[in-house]
Order: C-alpha cells, then structure tokens, then sequence
C-alpha cells in the first residue's frame, strides 16, 4: 500500500472543506484505483512470524485483524475526522452501536449523566433502562432551558449527553453554553450531530468534546446501509473507546464503510440543498397546521440561535396536526412523498413519530418530550420543490387542513 496525500495530515490539514470531503482519507493501494478500495477481509497475512509478532506488540504499524483495523474502513474514520475537524474518529456499526460505546466506554458504576429529554427513542432508551441496570444514575431534563444542565449536575456527573436539532422535536441546544458549562465542570459532552452533520454544524467549534453520528442519515444519504461514528481527541479515542471498541466488537462491515465513504464526497451539497428545500416546504405550509416545528423558520423559539450555530438547518422539521387519525390521513394521502421513518435521504420521507420512531417510549414520556400523537415529521429530499409542495398541500387537503 502506498500512502497518497489523503491521508497525510501535515498536507490535509491545510484543505478547504470542500476538498476534505472529496480527497480527504484517501489511501490508495499500489494499483493507483481513483475510488477507494474496498478490502473485504476479515484478516491479513504476513512474510514472517516477528511482523505480525511487532504488530500485536505495537511496535510496529500494520493491519492485524478487521475488528481492529481495516483499510476501507480506516479511509472512512480520516474522511470523517477531517470533515469534523476532529483528531481522530472510529466507525461504527449503525448509530445506535455509536451511542452505545461513546456511553458506555467511559461510564461506570456510579457515575451520572445528564442527558437531553428530546432525544430519538432508542438513545432514550440507553439513558432510561440500559444505563441504570449498570448502576449509572441518570437525569433528562428540558434541554432548551441552560438553567437545567446547570442545575441537574451532581458531584459525580461524568456525561452531558443530547442530540441538536433533536429527533424529532428540532429542540435546539445552546452548543457554546453548554458545552462551556460541561468544560468548567469536567464533565465530558457527547453530541449526537446526525440530524446535520459536519456539513451544517461543527459541535467541536463549541466546545464539544465526543461528536457521535448514525451516519445512516445524511451521511450516507441515499438510504442504502447502516453506520455510526465517533469522533474525539486522538487521546479520548486511543484510551478510552479504542479498549472497549477492540474488545467488544460494534464494527461497521467495510462494505457499508465504502457506502457511506463515497456519500461524503456529495455530503455538504445535499446537506445544503435539503435544507433550502426544507424551510421552502415549511414556510409554503406553516399557516395551514396548528404547529410547525422547524429550526429554519422564524417560528422557532431558537431560530436565531440555530442560525448562529449551523450554516444551514438541515432536512428534516415537524409538524402537528392534532391527532393520530388525522396524521395518518396526511401519510395515507401522500403520492409522492414516502411514508417511511427514516431520515437524511435525497428522497423526501414522512413519518408518524408515536407510533413509529418513539413508539418504544411509554406514552407519558413520550407526551412529555413533545412526540404528540398528531406530530409528523418529514425528511426533505432533493426532488423539485414545486412537486413537494403540491403533494403536501394535497394531503393536508385530504386531511381537511
Ligand atoms: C437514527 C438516529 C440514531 C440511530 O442511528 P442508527 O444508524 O439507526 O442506529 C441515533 N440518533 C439520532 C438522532 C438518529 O436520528
């Protein structure tokens, strides 16, 4: 294998974001292939028995094993870091794998979290019942309000935990604040970015110490594989997720990890799209719903502060049309537009959160976080914008809205 500059950092470093995305994490191997490679091994071969002796030592550098190292998959973790503007970066199997080892690398019995109240439902899941049968105490809290971040922490708070915008609510958390509060305390913030990726909204610039991604989203955004990410400190990611990672096995296939390689490259311009198409969809109909959800929209309790913490405010908003029958009027009427939960693809897909993405939650925590049972939220693609606004505004119609 011979190095070339995308993975060499004296000169990566010094690239535009645009390059990054496209060159970045670029290892070519000695047949000169312009699309990375994609190594389907599980394992490797050596010439003599003290190579791979001074690779398990650590003496020397090399591919061991794909639960410890792989080449398609190293080019992921250098693109992603880069774009990130992280240090270093490891790929995950899905998003949740992500969550799961960010949390759980670090935590120990008798540590506390802090975590955000809206929060997609499975990483309230880690926070309400998987954390606590470990001993970790946890507290959810109204991450709008800086007050209660300040408030909730105790003596053994390790963690500061929350997604922003939030699925599927769009709270907006105040970065600089927050992860300001969490630096002056010791306590380690772990972001989860994927609602906007490092194309709209860097956390790191704020101060944020752990940025984790499904990368599933718009990262790979055209909905083809499942992948997380994590992103930290060289020092954070070689001593405390590299031990549990190594040993516990939540890796990403090198197949998805080429995927989602190659949606990088397209990442900042869907990203920037959709959102341009996103707030044109919701300013065509927020006069027609009771409430719109929608961090691009001066209706927003945070707009301003989304603005100034995201270069654009992503592809996905909510909506609420008051009750369950009526929610599902609005899908079932939908011609274009996919009923479908998932996020971050150039196809425009709808969902019904309560019974779908948070249908896990008990319905009282569900109500408390905003998921009512008229909520909608839509994932805006890259089809024309006077398609989209023609099959929304006929099935709100259907709807009788
Ligand atoms: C989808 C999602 C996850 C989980 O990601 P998977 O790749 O589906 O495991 C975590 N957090 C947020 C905010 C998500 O939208």
């Amino acid at each position: 294998m011979k190095k070339t500059t995308g993975m060499d950092r004296a000169i990566t470093r010094k690239w535009k974001p645009a390059t990054r995305a496209v060159r970045g994490g670029t290892w070519r191997s000695e047949h000169g292939e312009t699309s990375e490679a994609l190594f389907l091994t599980s394992g490797y071969t050596y010439d003599d028995a003290q190579t791979v002796a001074d690779r398990f030592a650590g003496d020397a550098a090399g591919m061991t094993y794909s639960r410890l190292q792989n080449p398609t998959v190293a080019m992921l973790e250098e693109r992603i870091a880069l774009m990130e503007g992280a240090e270093a970066c490891r790929a995950q199997a899905s998003g949740m794998a992500a969550m799961t080892a960010a949390l759980l690398c670090q935590l120990s019995v008798g540590d506390h979290v802090v975590s955000a109240r809206a929060a997609f439902g499975s990483c309230r899941w880690l926070v309400d019942n998987l954390l606590p049968r470990f001993g970790i105490e946890t507290s959810v809290i109204d991450s709008a309000d800086n007050d209660q971040w300040e408030a909730a922490i105790r003596p053994n708070t390790k963690v500061f935990f929350f997604e922003t915008p939030a699925n599927p609510t769009l709270d907006v958390v105040d970065l600089e604040f927050v992860c300001g509060l969490a630096r002056s305390r010791g306590i380690t913030t772990v972001v989860d970015n994927a609602f906007a990726t490092s194309a709209l909204q860097r956390p790191m610039e704020f101060g944020a110490d752990i940025v984790a991604y499904s990368a599933t989203k718009l990262m790979d955004g055209q909905g083809r594989v499942l992948a997380g990410a994590i992103c930290g400190s060289e020092e954070w990611i070689n001593e405390v997720l590299l031990p549990f990672q190594r040993n516990t096995g939540p890796n990403i296939s090198p197949f998805n990890a080429w995927v989602v390689l190659k949606g990088l490259e397209t990442l900042s311009l869907r990203a920037h799209k959709q959102s341009e198409n996103a707030v044109a969809l919701g300013m065509a109909i927020e006069s027609r719903v009771p409430r719109m959800l929608h961090p691009g929209l001066a209706s927003h309790p945070r707009h301003e502060l989304a603005l100034k913490q995201m270069d654009a405010t992503g592809p996905i908003f909510a909506f609420d049309v008051e009750s369950r029958e009526r929610a599902f009027a609005v899908l079932d009427a939908l011609q274009l537009i996919d009923i479908s939960n998932n996020i971050g693809d150039a196809r425009s897909l709808m969902c019904h959160p309560a019974s779908t993405t948070h249908a896990g939650m008990e319905a009282e925590a569900r109500a408390e976080m905003g998921v009512s049972e008229g909520l909608l939220r839509i994932n805006v693609g890259l089809e024309d914008i006077e398609d989209l606004t023609e099959d929304l505004d006929q099935a709100l119609k259907a709807a009788g809205l």
